[in-house]
């Protein structure tokens, strides 16, 4: 955010820790850290609301370690060499309903023949992952016997 903050002057920046969506990396956290996750979002988005109704200047970003490296090297080698839309692939139990193409906000996948088909534009924001029904989709390896994780799940009603 600092970064950003040379091109574009921002007047607070925060981060917001959710529950791990990331399944190539790592499985999806398990229950009770996904429910305190969420409940912890929830009070730091008060907390920032307030904040910002009262325009209080705030840099609230969790950066971990080696945030310059990661910034820099790791995002290049991460954009350049893993985020790839090759390794997608459907089970046989993909029903061709559509709603992986429907969720994509790449816009990066169309049906062909019935089936999904990923294009290069992909962020691997892994939407489509997880909210397929059927989890008919892998990311190669990786993500074969993995939990699927979706916020709708651990939503009231009435914020879905
Ligand atoms: S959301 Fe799942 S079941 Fe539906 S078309 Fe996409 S991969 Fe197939
Ligand atoms: S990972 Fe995200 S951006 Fe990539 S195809 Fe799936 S939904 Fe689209």
């Amino acid at each position: 955010m600092k970064q950003f903050s040379k091109v574009y002057p921002l007047s607070s920046s925060y981060s917001l820790v959710m529950p791990n969506n990331y399944i190539i990396g790592s499985d999806t956290d398990d229950e009770g850290e996904i429910r305190q996750k969420i409940t912890a979002a929830r009070a730091e988005l008060e907390r920032m609301t307030q904040e910002i109704q009262r325009q209080a200047p705030v840099y609230r970003v969790h950066e971990g370690g080696l945030a310059g490296v990661k910034s820099h090297f790791a995002n290049f080698g991460f954009n350049k060499f893993a985020r790839s839309a090759k390794p997608f692939f459907t089970e046989n139990s993909c029903n061709s309903c559509g709603l992986c193409v429907q969720n994509c906000p790449a816009h990066a996948i169309t049906l062909q023949d019935g089936k999904p088909v990923w294009a290069a534009q992909c962020y691997q924001c892994l939407r489509c992952i997880n909210e397929c029904p059927q989890q008919a989709i892998q990311y190669g390896k990786s993500t074969a016997g993995r939990r699927r994780y979706t916020i709708r799940g651990y939503l009231p009603q009435d914020e879905q």
